[in-house]
């Protein structure tokens, strides 16, 4: 592709960007690194493509989400750049599906504008880091060798204990397929059990990771939330999942008990 077809200000970003010092895994040049890039703008897809190849690393396009599914899955890539702005399954719905799929490969989000609203949902949906256009060639290499290092991690947006489900994205809660509502306040306590099942986590632990610094730091404040708590996800379904460990703090069973 001839340099003058790119867009002025990524045509300067790129060939302002070094091409020393850019090799994704410094001297882990001896394994192959693949990208899988999605993005339905043919010359934007082309010119990181290009950029990564002469970084010495492999790179795949698709210009669909549905076609990064298939490939995604199929191929184990290092990492994935995906940009929101898709025909059919965007950029958000694209990133939710592979998780669903159980493919953990690092996902970089490109958004169109600074969006605090887009950077959420992406991240919610399973994204690991976000860039907005236009983006500087250096920068997108510095995030993606930074994800790569990190490898894929599994991070199901939705967590599963037992039959216990939580979206923290959407704020729900279910046992089994019964939905229950729950407080704010509930919802982050019971998230921080589902974190950690099996674990006996301290009071101090959970006021910590479920109320914030402005809260009155008084312990019986988790007492009072976790008897909400067995209210309503262990008393209506006959269970009784949070176990109180005598001068310890509570524990969510990993299994319901034999
Ligand atoms: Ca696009």
């Amino acid at each position: 592709m001839a340099a003058t077809s790119l867009p002025p200000a990524t045509r300067a970003t790129y060939a302002s960007c070094p091409r020393t010092n850019l090799g994704l895994i410094q001297g882990c040049q001896a394994r192959a690194m693949r990208v899988l890039i999605v993005e339905d703008e043919i010359k934007m897809a082309a010119l990181i493509r290009r950029g990564l190849r002469e970084e010495g690393l492999s790179a795949d396009v698709a210009i669909k989400g549905e076609d990064a599914l298939w490939m995604a899955g199929a191929t184990a890539y290092d990492a994935i750049v995906l940009d929101v702005m898709l025909p059919g399954l965007d950029g958000f719905q694209t990133c939710t599906k592979l998780r669903e799929k159980s493919i953990w490969a690092p996902v970089l989000m490109l958004t169109a504008r600074d969006s605090v609203e887009d950077r959420v949902a992406g991240l919610d949906g399973g994204a690991d880091d976000y860039l907005t256009k236009p983006f500087s060639f250096a920068e997108l290499l510095a995030r993606l060798r930074a994800l790569v290092r990190r490898g894929p991690v599994e991070r199901p947006t939705v967590v599963e204990v037992g039959d216990l489900r939580l979206d923290p994205a959407t704020h729900q809660v279910w046992r089994g397929g019964v939905e229950i509502e729950l407080s704010p306040k509930e919802l982050a306590l019971l998230e921080t059990f589902m974190r950690q099942p099996g674990v006996v986590l301290s009071r101090y632990h959970l006021l910590e990771h479920a109320w914030d610094y402005e809260y009155e730091n008084r312990s019986n404040v988790v007492d009072v939330y976790v008897r909400y708590l067995r209210e309503k996800v262990d008393r209506p379904f006959g269970a009784e999942s949070i176990e109180t460990v005598r001068g310890a703090g509570y524990r969510l069973r990993a299994a319901p008990p034999a």
